[in-house]
């Protein structure tokens, strides 16, 4: 049993380290734990102690009764052996003169019912006489007990107790372990009787005690008996292992007779059952504290997981209000029976409650107008009604400013029907009012406060359809101040600003009120005039704004001049949309840019047809563009002072089917449309590459000019950069100048004058082309690099007959000598022109007379001719 207790002790700390382990992970109470330990165990083992102990009592007394069992036993065997030998005592008490005979027949009947007797004898005066059975104890006959020192003392305390004795076990001369019961016998005669002799019954005590289940084996007990010669504890131990009185752990019977006292000490084993017993409770009480630990771990894991979630719960309730709060959103509930609203602390805040957690559902509507208290209404009921969720804005009226509301609602559906209704509120009036602002930026325009482009399309759309249905007319006008850009360059872009406002308030003072003005762009507005009578009516508002724009602004109590140029086109005879519509009055007014200004222009048939044919030829330009169709022819530029160089002209040539369209009638339009520029860069590149090539046939490459747009410096940066690269390159390679015309010179372009004195810093020169007869202004002749002027065919062509184109002619020349600029004269087609120019000390000319403009493979032919007449001259034929 207790060899299971190391395995049992090792179970016990294998729980009790699991446990330990656990309450360091939080995952059980320290001092639960300590209570599961000390109450389980120590019961257990109080348990344990006393089942051992009742198990051992119940062994005790089992042993003991069958104890008791062979005591009775063994006291019954000897006691009737004894009584055996009692009998003929008696018999002989009363017949003391008995025959051996009668003693033999006395005997064998005696012996019949007492298996273990060994013998009878009687022995008269102490000296055995007669024995039964004689055979075998023939030796006995004649045997004096008083002589016999190991017989005598139990002999005569028979005599002196006038009872039975018992002696022995003794081992018997004739074999065998004897008991010897010594009857004293007394004769009844005579009173008190006198003694007679000795009767002894000799018994087989081996078979007395196998008899009484000492020596069966089926006994689990191991007996020891003390008591020779009946002296109990004072006899010795003539049975079994003497230990067995020592022990503590046995039990001790006596074995009481008249004949003496045995004393009986018998061992008995363990309980069989109690190791499997007390391992059956320890099992128990291992489980019980595990159960028991279990069961806390799971509570302490609930109390946990509850712990956890609750500051989660908490954690993300917070992250809520807060984010409630950034986005002005708070929830709310609303219960069906008790129509009272549950809400959050943000939700009073937005609303202006103060805090509370609940109010009835009319004192939350009060702030909101009557309107929108029934549309909430009638919202929320169709939620509990029909389970339709719902989400609208609402004004709350704050004073003098509005709160706008949205408010969302959900129904919430258990077990088929609402009950609930929940939502969220949010403050929108910031989003609100951003929206409105946005819109109106989007329609309107920041500066003048007028409608924009986009405002403008939708109204003028509107007004059409409106026209369409009452059958009225619509005129449109599109005023474009004239020279704006000057304005402003001149009194800033704040001046600028003002006078737009006021140009603003100009044009609404000649409109009606029901008209609409809208400004489209930096300097253009448009006006739609509605339901007008005849192309009059429009005339005379178009030149009542015409007027009014010519008057005098005054900004920063400076007087500005200014004017404008005004289109007009009417529907439906200009046009039946609104595109169309602003298409044609914007043409309209483009014809009155093209010849005065300051005026205006009411579209015709004949300004459409010419602005269709502008746009075709704008088309076929473009595609004559980008597929390189272009083709440039070379005007020879002739040295008259016989010792310039030779020189050549770039002249762009655009062949449209079978016939060439003259310049004349497209740079204009590509100068407009900015094509202009791909073209400029297509002749410079071609004409470098023609004239380095004619190197190869022999030929010295004469200087080129290329005639350069104005545009270029006004386009966007990256395309002036990309063109003075270009020109910069092709100067590296031949003697190149460039013409620029008079206009772009007078007019005040500071990048213009910064790139040409770079480009001439590297070679580039620069001519003036058509000189004479654009501007007044010569200063600017100061103010650029200029190599070479250009006098203008105009001139040249009335020469002579024209006094006045003589003189000029001749003021151009005497110019160029004191400033020290070549003079080429352009457009000589007679020798007398020739004549007159070189006279006057003209370096060069250039015209029909000296050689018109050719194609490449003529001009290299023209050139051979000419070196051939007269080889590396200068000088005219
Ligand atoms: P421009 O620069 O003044 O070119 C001279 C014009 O006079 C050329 O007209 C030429 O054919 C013409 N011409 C030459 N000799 C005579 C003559 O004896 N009598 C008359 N009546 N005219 C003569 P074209 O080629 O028609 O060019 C017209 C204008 O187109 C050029 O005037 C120039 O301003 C512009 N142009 C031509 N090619 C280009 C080009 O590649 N780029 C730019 N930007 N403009 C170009
Ligand atoms: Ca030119
Ligand atoms: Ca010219």
């Amino acid at each position: 049993m207790t060899s299971y207790a190391p395995v049992y002790l090792a179970l016990v700390g294998v729980l009790a380290a699991f446990s330990f382990y656990l309450v360091r992970r939080r995952r059980l109470g320290g001092w639960s734990t300590l209570l599961v330990f000390a109450s389980v165990f120590p019961v257990a083992v109080a348990v344990e102690l006393s089942h051992v102990e009742r198990e051992r009592g119940e062994a005790k007394l089992q042993a003991s009764r069958e104890l008791n069992l062979i005591a009775n036993r063994l006291n019954g065997l000897v006691g009737s052996h004894i009584a055996a030998g009692e009998g003929l005592a008696a018999y002989i008490a009363t017949h003391p003169d008995l025959s051996r005979s009668e003693f033999e027949e006395f005997a064998r009947v005696v012996f019949l019912r007492h298996p273990h007797l060994i013998n009878l004898a009687a022995a008269p005066d102490m000296v055995i006489s007669m024995i039964y059975p004689l055979q075998g104890n023939e030796a006995a006959v004649g045997l004096d007990y008083r002589r016999t020192p190991s017989q005598r003392d139990a002999v005569l305390r028979a005599r002196e107790r006038r009872e039975a004795v018992l002696a022995g076990p003794v081992q018997l001369v004739q074999g065998g372990l004897g008991l010897l019961g010594r009857l004293p016998v007394f004769v009844r005669e005579g009173g008190a009787g006198e003694f007679w002799g000795i009767v002894s019954a000799t018994m087989d005590a081996r078979g007395i005690f196998e008899a009484a289940g000492l020596t069966s084996g089926k006994s689990k007990l191991e007996i020891a008996l003390r008591g020779l010669d009946g002296l109990g504890e004072r006899g010795e131990v003539f049975f079994g292992d003497a230990e067995l009185f020592s022990d503590a752990g046995t039990i001790h019977l006596p074995v009481l007779a008249d004949w003496g006292e045995w004393i009986m000490a018998a061992r008995y084993p363990a309980p069989p059952a109690l190791a499997r017993s007390v391992w059956f409770l320890r099992l128990l009480g291992l489980m019980v504290a595990a159960g028991w630990l279990i069961g806390l771990e799971q509570r302490q894991r609930a109390r946990n997981n509850k712990r956890y979630y609750e500051k989660r719960l908490r954690a993300s309730e917070q992250l809520m209000q807060e984010a409630g709060k950034l986005a002005g959103v708070a929830g709310w509930r609303i219960d069906k029976d008790s129509e009272l609203l549950h809400f959050s602390e943000q939700f009073g805040n937005i609303i202006g409650l103060p805090v509370r957690e609940c109010a009835h559902r009319g004192e939350v509507m009060a702030p909101l107008s009557a309107k929108g208290r029934k549309e909430l209404t009638r919202a929320v009921n169709d939620s509990f009604g029909n389970g339709t969720p719902f989400d609208f804005e609402l004004p709350v009226e704050r004073g003098d400013s509005t709160q706008w509301l949205r408010i969302m609602g959900r129904p919430v559906l258990q077990e088929g029907k609402v009950d609930e209704v929940v939502g969220a509120i949010q403050d929108v009036t910031e989003r609100r009012e951003f929206i409105q602002t946005i819109q109106h930026q989007a329609t309107c325009d920041s500066l003048t406060g007028l409608p924009n482009r986009h405002q403008f399309d939708s109204f003028l759309e509107h007004e059409l359809a409106t026209a369409v249905r009452r059958g009225q007319r619509v005129a449109v006008l599109y005023i474009d101040i004239d020279e704006f850009k000057s304005v402003n360059d001149n009194i800033g872009h704040r001046g600028g600003d003002l006078m737009l406002i006021e140009a603003a308030a100009r044009i609404q003072a000649c409109i009606r009120d029901c008209d609409i003005v809208a400004r489209l762009s930096g300097d253009e507005f448009a006006v739609i005039l509605s339901d007008i009578q005849s192309v009059n009516g429009a005339s005379v508002v178009a030149a009542k704004v015409v007027a009014a724009m010519s008057q005098p602004f005054e900004i920063d109590s400076r007087q500005i001049f200014s004017s404008a140029s005004v289109g007009v086109a009417l529907y439906p005879v200009d046009g039946e949309d609104a595109e169309t519509l602003l298409i044609n009055a914007d043409q309209a007014m483009y014809e009155v840019k093209k010849s005065l200004r300051n005026d205006f222009t009411v579209f015709t048939r004949e300004l459409h047809r010419r602005s269709e044919a502008r746009h075709r030829m704008f088309n076929e330009l473009s595609l004559a563009v980008s597929q390189r169709q272009l083709e440039v022819h070379y005007q020879p530029i002739v040295p008259l002072d016989g010792s310039g160089v030779m020189g050549c002209e770039a002249l762009v040539r655009w062949r449209n089917g079978d016939t060439y369209v003259a310049p004349d009638a497209f740079i204009p339009l590509a100068e407009e449309t900015g094509l202009i520029i791909e073209i400029d860069r297509f002749a410079l590149s071609e004409a470098t590459a023609f004239v380095q090539s004619l190197g190869a046939f022999g030929l010295e490459p004469p200087a080129l000019s290329v005639n350069v747009s104005p545009r270029i410096f006004f386009d966007r940066a990256g395309e002036m950069t990309r063109w003075t690269e270009h020109v910069r390159e092709c100067a590296q390679s031949i003697d190149l100048t460039l013409e620029l015309t008079e206009r772009l010179l007078t007019q005040d372009t500071p990048e213009a004058s910064v790139v040409l004195q770079k480009l001439r810093a590297q070679g580039v020169k620069i001519a003036i082309d058509d000189f004479g007869t654009g501007y007044s202004s010569l200063s600017y002749l100061a103010k650029f690099p200029i190599d070479t002027l250009k006098v203008d065919a105009f001139f040249v062509g009335k020469i002579p007959e024209d006094a006045s184109a003589v003189t000029l002619t001749e003021t151009i020349l005497s110019l160029g000598q004191k400033l020290s600029l070549r003079v080429v004269a352009e457009g000589v087609e007679s020798v007398e022109q020739l004549e007159f120019l070189k006279r006057h000390g003209c370096q060069a000319a250039q015209g029909y007379w000296l050689g018109r403009p050719m194609a490449p493979e003529a001009f290299r032919d023209w050139l051979a001719a000419r070196e051939e007449k007269a080889p590396r001259a200068g000088s005219v034929a």
